[in-house]
């Protein structure tokens, strides 16, 4: 169908509100396989329902999409050769759309008013039925399949508000492909008649105006999420009404994500109960209500989009870490799964410190710079990236490394009590003013150097080793916790290192026997 030509995608969402980390998925995905082919990548606002729009929800769209790195060809801000690109402002376009359709009698006017429908309605509930709009009604209610032509005329000269539904076949199989499920068949009898067109507002519903503006943007591959695929026959349908078919898009609908206890679709309520974001980035909706974002809680794009890119579909290879890049030359439809993908919180946690730990010290440094200056603690661009290489295995978030190394950069006010009951006594606080002495005359404070020297004295005076650096330990970091001494004593250097030494035998004393 679209072999040849060049590949052209479209990612477009409602603004109904924040974009979910499904739609993000679905977005990564068309982005994806538009850059591995030199394709386009177009951004279409699909804002027809004007009941479901949400103010804001627009401007979240592009700034998350930015966020991810997911750069777009041709939308709403870069404009591009079928703008506009919102379809609101495409209003005029969709109409003769509908009309061809009526013409060609693949579709038909309805006059009914939302209260007798809900009377019909009513009155099938009430005889154990379902209503349908379908072939079996729409020649016995108010259609221009049922009334008179001068009758129809009569009713839109009137200025009588209609729909134009779609006149769907009675009784045919649509054979359909997908590219990640196969082929599908539906029989249209199980279908019913979807409005295309209101004149209330002059406005096609998602159905027209996404078919008229795939065919218009010619879009070549429709990659959108799982919940469309029950449209999908109205579509071909479409697309054969308007003469279309040749050209048509192929189709590949994108398995659902799942809780992380694997039962029914991700949901905010999820994140909100086990505390972990549904959104990419922070969304105040109009009502106030806050609902947490990957960006503001800490994760970095790449280990985002990272995570996302894993949820649905996978590589063939036990490789879990791809640059975007990477991502790019990996991806295929082919190898994205049919069933749905279960969302892993830790996972996601787990890809973030992953990218921590590969960032360089020098990135990290300029990460945590901020955190410092608030804190009015000046240090060395040299001293904040060891403290960096030495301390980011150890965290997920930058918001994490404060905790992890603040005693690095502020010496301990108080002692852990625990620590300091076990290992502030008997002879340790004796041993600790020998290492002082002993420290005082090095003057190589790499940890190699302090190590030999620190542990000749422990043997030449044969004392117990685990007692000594856990009393050495609290004198220096407070807790009996933390990363190697000697390498926290190269971060410090000399003048710091004595100046806490001196600071525990002030405050805690020399010791009950010392
Ligand atoms: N506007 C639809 C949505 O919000 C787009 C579906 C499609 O990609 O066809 O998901």
């Amino acid at each position: 169908m679209s072999c040849n030509k060049k590949v052209r995608v479209r990612f477009a969402p409602s603004p109904t509100g924040p974009l979910h980390m499904g739609g993000v998925r679905t977005a990564l995905y068309n982005y994806l396989f538009a850059r591995q082919r030199g394709g386009d990548f177009i951004l279409r606002i699909e804002d027809t329902d004007s009941h479901r729009f949400v103010p804001g929800a627009e401007a979240y769209i592009m700034e998350a999409l930015k966020w991810c790195g997911i750069t777009i060809d041709e939308g709403i801000s870069e404009g591009g050769p079928h703008a506009p690109y919102r379809q609101s402002e495409r209003k005029e376009i969709y109409l003769k759309y509908a009309l061809q359709l009526v013409e060609s009698g693949n579709a038909y006017y309805a006059f009914d008013t939302p209260e007798e429908l809900n009377a019909i309605r009513a009155e099938a509930e009430a005889a154990g039925n379902t209503f349908a709009y379908n072939y079996e009604v729409r020649g016995k209610l108010a259609t221009s399949l049922a009334l008179p032509p001068d009758e129809v005329q009569r009713r839109i000269e009137r200025g009588d508000q209609w729909v134009i539904r779609f006149r769907m076949p009675e009784n045919e199989e649509v054979e359909m492909h997908d590219l990640i499920r196969g082929d599908v068949v539906v029989n249209t009898s199980t279908l019913d008649d979807k409005v295309l067109y209101k004149s209330a507002d002059s406005l096609p519903t998602y159905h027209l105006a996404n078919i008229v503006d795939d065919h218009l943007m010619e879009i070549t591959h429709v990659i959108r999420g799982e919940e469309w695929l029950p449209s999908l026959p109205l579509h071909y349908l479409l697309y054969r009404a308007f003469g279309w078919s040749e050209t048509q898009p192929d189709f590949a609908h994108l398995p659902l994500l799942l809780k992380p206890t694997g039962g029914g679709k991700l949901s905010k309520r999820d994140g909100d109960k086990m505390g972990f974001p549904v959104f990419p980035l922070r969304w105040v909706s109009p009502q106030g209500e806050v609902s947490h974002g990957y960006r503001e809680d800490g994760y970095f794009p790449e280990a985002f989009i990272n995570m996302l890119a894993l949820l649905g579909w996978n590589p063939g290879t036990e490789q879990e870490l791809f640059t975007i890049d990477e991502l790019i030359a990996a991806f295929s439809l082919e190898r994205v799964s049919k069933s749905g993908a279960r969302f892993n919180p830790e996972k996601a946690r787990w890809f973030n410190a992953q990218y921590l730990k590969q960032k360089s010290d020098a990135e990290l440094a300029a990460l945590f710079r901020p955190v410092l200056n608030e804190k009015g603690i000046e240090a060395s661009d040299g001293k904040v990236e060891q403290v960096m290489g030495l301390m980011k295995e150890r965290a997920t978030f930058v918001s994490e490394l404060w905790e992890l190394t603040s005693f690095l950069f502020v010496a301990p006010d108080d002692y852990d009590p625990k620590a300091a009951a076990k290992f502030w006594k008997g002879d340790n606080p004796a041993r600790i003013r020998g290492l002082r002495d002993l420290l005082a005359t090095v003057t190589d404070f790499g940890k190699e150097n302090t190590e030999k020297s620190v542990m000749e004295w422990i043997a030449a005076n044969e004392y117990p080793t685990g007692q000594v650096m856990n009393a050495f330990r609290l004198a220096i970091i407070g807790k009996s916790t933390g990363p190697s001494m000697f390498e926290v004593c190269e971060i410090l250097g000399r003048d710091e290192t004595l100046r806490r030494l001196d600071a525990i035998l002030t405050k805690l004393g020399t010791g009950e026997n010392a």
